[in-house]
């Protein structure tokens, strides 16, 4: 059984759905499907949220978009015998959007749980729309079997409470297409609506993959697979065919927007291989992601991941780099700041970390109280942070034994006059990361990818 999951772009336009369609109907055997809210509709849902809570009434013009757009698919694409049920179930969701807006405009605020409930309505639409234009499917409502709970900040998957309550939704074999919305759950402890995050919808996939024990994991989207590199920003850039779990999850990491990082895990952890595949080419065939690695070290891609900050601790403490990295490690994962790098110049003198920019602030007064007795015996004197900083990261299995490699890389950007701020080290066999300006990163990343790609 597979599952598949259709991006926004996918389900964005009666064109694009058509082929969505054709791809389910000719399946040979029933698979869930898994959508995302019609392209730009979340992104519009959030301004049209937060206009509306500045009291301003746009929403009211906003809501007739967003109207025509949906009767607009149900029209071309439903069949007539399920076209009353369908237009009155979006009505009657739309109905709700509108009153809620209205509500904001009136109350003039936007709390957290409010924006979560308004971008909902995306996923939810889409999916009862899509379930009734195929040919013999049903729709699953997401907000009653996915579940999330708070952490810090941050809603994230009960992958234990989903896991159970997907078995129970969905009793295999199946014996019809099942069609439920991405991205969208309700809260374990208050049943508040909330979701998985931006891109959360390949996620959602990934959960449902993974509890079910399914075959396999289509990703539908608006590109051919993988490639090499960004190709807005470098020019010979080529598919990647195939690829292990590891090196998709570290280009995802590192900024590959082709799926939301936190999919691969659930999926990786059952070997549950996932695809890549076009719905606007769909007979290309995409890049697969599975297990297989014959043992050879190689560059499969680089990415770029900006907004990123870098953290210099200096003093004789960076010397002993045992302790360095398992204090500063602590105390970053103990207050849910994600650890994207860590470096260490052969200076000895120094020790890096790279964390999102926002959480900038935060990390630098969490390092001055753990390091506060250091700092009193100048043993650490200096924590300071950078922002405006990319990370680079050349992926491929084994990429660390192919000699030479990283500071070969190191070397061609300091030679075309490009800074290193940052070397990555340590935990990752499969990575090579180095953090640069900002303003040096498009030129890095064709550098980069010039003499470890298109080389080799
Ligand atoms: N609709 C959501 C978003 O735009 C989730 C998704 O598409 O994966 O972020
Ligand atoms: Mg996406």
């Amino acid at each position: 059984m597979k599952i598949l999951k259709f991006g926004g772009t996918s389900v964005g336009t009666v064109d694009s759905l058509t082929n969505v369609k054709k791809i389910v109907d000719s399946l040979d055997q029933p698979a869930i499907v898994v959508v995302s809210a019609l392209g730009g509709l979340t992104d519009r849902l959030i301004a049209t949220a937060r206009s509306a809570s500045e009291g301003k009434e746009d929403y009211i013009d906003e809501m007739k978009i967003i109207s025509s757009r949906h009767f607009d698919i149900i029209d071309a694409l439903i069949p007539a015998i399920r076209k009353d049920d369908i237009k009155s179930a979006i009505s009657s969701l739309l109905k709700e959007l509108g009153d809620i807006f209205k509500g904001l405009s009136l109350i003039r605020s936007l709390p957290e749980r409010t924006l979560d409930l308004v971008v909902s309505f995306g996923e939810r639409m889409s999916s009862i729309i899509v379930a009734g234009m195929l040919n013999d499917a049903r729709h699953h409502d997401s907000l009653s079997f996915m579940r999330t709970e708070r952490w810090f900040n941050k809603d994230i998957a009960d992958r234990q409470l989903t896991d159970s309550l997907i078995k129970k939704e969905f009793p295999l074999p199946l014996t019809q297409h099942c069609v439920m919305g991405g991205f969208i759950s309700r809260d374990r402890d208050t049943n508040e609506i909330t979701n998985l995050g931006r891109g959360g919808s390949d996620y959602s996939a990934a959960l449902v993959a993974a509890a079910l024990d399914a075959d396999e994991l289509e990703i539908w989207t608006d590109v051919d697979g993988f490639l090499t590199t960004d190709p807005r920003i470098v020019k010979n850039v080529k598919l990647i065919p195939s690829m292990t779990f590891v090196e998709s999850m570290e280009l995802c990491s590192f900024g590959a927007k082709v799926i939301y990082p936190p999919t691969i895990y659930p999926v990786f952890h059952k070997n549950i291989p996932i695809r890549i595949l076009n719905t606007f080419n769909p007979s290309a065939p995409g890049t697969f992601i599975c297990d297989g690695y014959d043992g050879k070290p190689r560059v499969c891609g680089v990415s770029s991941l900006g907004n990123i900050a870098v953290i210099t601790i200096s003093g004789a403490l960076a010397s002993n780099v045992a302790e360095i990295n398992t204090r500063a490690y602590n105390v970053m994962s103990r207050n849910g700041i994600g650890v994207l790098l860590v470096g260490q110049p052969d200076n000895g003198t120094d020790f890096s970390i790279a964390v999102p920019a926002s959480d900038l602030d935060k990390a630098v007064r969490l390092f001055e109280t753990e390091f506060s007795q250091e700092l009193r015996e100048e043993e650490v004197v200096s924590i300071k942070g950078e922002k405006d900083m990319t990370i680079i990261a050349v992926v491929g299995e084994g990429i660390k034994k192919i000699s030479g490699l990283g500071p070969r890389l190191v070397n061609t950007l300091w030679r075309n006059g490009i800074e290193v701020k940052s070397v990555s080290d340590g935990a990752s066999e499969t990575t090579i990361a180095v953090v640069v300006k900002k303003d040096d990163s498009g030129k890095a990343l064709s550098l980069i990818h010039e003499s470890s790609i298109e080389r080799s």
